[in-house]
Formats: C-alpha cells, structure tokens, sequence
C-alpha cells in the first residue's frame, strides 16, 4: 500500500499572491515618497500585466524632478506615471476587459479613468490613505457611475520571505 501524499496546505491564496506582486512591483519604484504596485488578473487568474510609479521611458529618473513642492516644471507631478496606468499600457496582448486590478493604493481619479476605458471592473485596493481628497472623491464618483466594483484587500497578517 503506498502512502498517500496530501498536497500542502500552507500555500498563499490568490489575494496574497496578486496583492504580493503588486507589492513586489512597488518595490521597483524610485519614488523616494510614495512606492505604489498594481497588478492586472483576468477572470482565470492570470497576471496579465504589473505597474508600478515612475516617469516614462527614455525620461532619466536621476534627471527628472522627485520634488513634490515648488513650481509645477519642477515636481514629480507633471511627470510620473502611476502604477495603474504603467500596468494598463504595459499590456499589449489586447483587451483588459473584466479584468481585476490590484492596487497598493487606492487609485487616483486620473487612473480611474484609465481603469474604466480599459475595461478593468474591479479595483482590489490594499491602502486608502488619501481617503476624503478631491482626487479620491472624484475617484469614487467615477468608478460608481461606471459601474467598477472596488473594495479593500484584508490583510492576513502573513510574512512571506523571499531570499533573491
Ligand atoms: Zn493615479
């Protein structure tokens, strides 16, 4: 008689993995300020693409301004693209539609607009720390009207390590 193997049962679950990713791509930022991930998953869960925030390519981030004060030539503001966005335009194999995004950060109203012409439908968002801005106001407004579901990721308190 063999024994039987039972497969393991300590595995991430499939909100762990994508927040995990989205995680992961935060860490490529070079936002001395804010380092944000986002990671896109279709309906078989499967990634389909990741994102995170910085300025676009060919514009040099040791040249490009990382200030978030002072005259607006002279912030990162006028420059950098957020992950939501980098992950949408990284994508080239078609459409998003009904996909699901992953985000660090609750998204910005530019990228709400950005999630709801992509076709994405639901925004998984893990911090929500500019809650009760314009810009998270007119977020919400948004992705209400045009019907995108979002809601906030629950944290399940585990440490997962990876030696690279
Ligand atoms: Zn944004």
């Amino acid at each position: 008689m063999g024994q039987i193997i039972k497969k393991r049962t300590d595995y991430i679950s499939w909100d762990e993995y994508f927040m995990g990713v989205a995680k992961l791509a935060s860490l490529r930022s070079k936002d001395p300020n804010s380092q944000v991930g986002a990671c896109i998953v279709d309906a078989d869960n499967k990634i389909l693409s990741m994102g995170y925030n910085g300025f676009p390519r060919g514009c040099s981030d040791d040249e490009f301004p990382w200030a978030r004060e002072g005259d607006t030539l002279e912030t990162k503001y006028a420059y950098v693209t957020h992950s939501e966005l980098n992950a949408i335009l990284n994508y080239r194999g078609g459409s998003l539609e009904n996909c699901k995004i992953y985000v660090t950060l609750f998204p910005c109203n530019e990228c709400a607009k950005a999630i709801i012409q992509s076709g994405i439908k639901t925004v998984v968002f893990a911090e929500n720390k500019y809650d009760g801005t314009p810009s998270v106001e007119a977020s919400k407004k948004l992705m209400n009207a045009a019907g995108v579901r979002y809601y906030q990721y629950q944290p399940t308190g585990k440490k997962l390590e990876i030696n690279v």
